[in-house]
Parts: C-alpha cells; sequence; structure tokens
C-alpha cells in the first residue's frame, strides 16, 4: 500500500486508521528520516488504538509502554541506540513476543533482531512535491479478514 500525505494531520489519520486494524502480536517497523512524521505516525497509531494521553518519542528509555488501550503498544525509539545488546537490556524479547503491538522507530539500526514477519513501514519526503508532501509505503500487512 502506498499513500501520499500533505499535512501532518493526514499522516495522523493514516495512523490512527492502522492503528484501528492492529491486532495482538504484530510488529511495525517505521523508517525514515529525522523529521518526516514517525512519531505523528505513532502518535495516530496510538490514538487509533484507543491511548488518549500525550505519545511522545522515548528520549532516554528506548521503549515506552502505554497500556491503556485496546492492546498494550510498546513504542520504541532506536535512534540513539549504541549497541543491539540494549535491546537485551531493556528486555526487549518480552515486547516483541507478546501479546501487545511493538511500533519500532528507526528499525533499521537493529536488523539482527527483527523477526521476519513485521509490517514496514516507510515514510520519505520528495521536496520538489512540497515542504509537507510525504509518501508512506506500507509493506506486511494482512489481508482483509485474514489473521
Ligand atoms: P520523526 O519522528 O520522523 O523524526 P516527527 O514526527 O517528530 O518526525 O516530526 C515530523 C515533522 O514534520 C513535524 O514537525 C510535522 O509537523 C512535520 N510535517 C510536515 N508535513 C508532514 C506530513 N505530511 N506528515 C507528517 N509530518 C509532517
Ligand atoms: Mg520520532
Amino acid at each position: 500500500m502506498e499513500r501520499i500525505t500533505n499535512s501532518p494531520e493526514e499522516t495522523f489519520a493514516l495512523g490512527q486508521e492502522l492503528g484501528r486494524q492492529a491486532a495482538a502480536g504484530q510488529i511495525y517497523c517505521l523508517d525514515g528520516d529525522l523529521g518526516v512524521g514517525k512519531t505523528v505516525f505513532t502518535q495516530g497509531f496510538a490514538d487509533g488504538l484507543g491511548i488518549e494521553g500525550p505519545v511522545n518519542s522515548p528520549t532516554f528509555t528506548i521503549v515506552q509502554q502505554y497500556e491503556e488501550g485496546r492492546l498494550p503498544l510498546y513504542h520504541f525509539d532506536v535512534y540513539r541506540i549504541g549497541d543491539v545488546s540494549e535491546m537485551d537490556e531493556i528486555g526487549y524479547e518480552d515486547c516483541f513476543y507478546g501479546e501487545g503491538i511493538c511500533l519500532i522507530e528507526w528499525s533499521q539500526l537493529i536488523p539482527e533482531i527483527l523477526p521476519e514477519k513485521v509490517i514496514r513501514i516507510r515514510i520519505e519526503k520528495n521536496l520538489e512535491r512540497g515542504f509537507d508532501y510525504r509518501r508512506i509505503t506500507v509493506e506486511g500487512l494482512p489481508e482483509q479478514g485474514e489473521a
């Protein structure tokens, strides 16, 4: 699936749409340059899951957990990770292989621990099409009706 958005609100809305459909055990890998809209997307996604509180990138902790939605959400931002062993230290396996949903900003930095079956979301700018233009590609979503 590919979507074009032209405002943060539209990216939020796409996140919301996917958050409403999200199922237990899924891992969403979110990649794209700094300032492209990964956190905006995540905020929409969290809203779609029924999480009301503010959602921001977890700066000092790598992962932030939200329990108040339809399913637990583990929001990772691994941008500042030094070594993948830091993921072991925070017990990532309980999140990846649990009953919640993982959403990982900058997943490209931890390829060695990503399971094979993930949902990939890539956000790209194209300045020729305007400052707020984003192309968002989503790969690996289950078909409608499929578990
Ligand atoms: P990231 O988490 O990828 O570093 P953020 O989500 O924190 O990026 O920030 C994205 C910035 O880009 C915000 O300031 C937002 O207002 C702006 N923006 C402009 N156009 C868009 C768009 N189409 N989608 C998402 N964000 C946009
Ligand atoms: Mg971010």
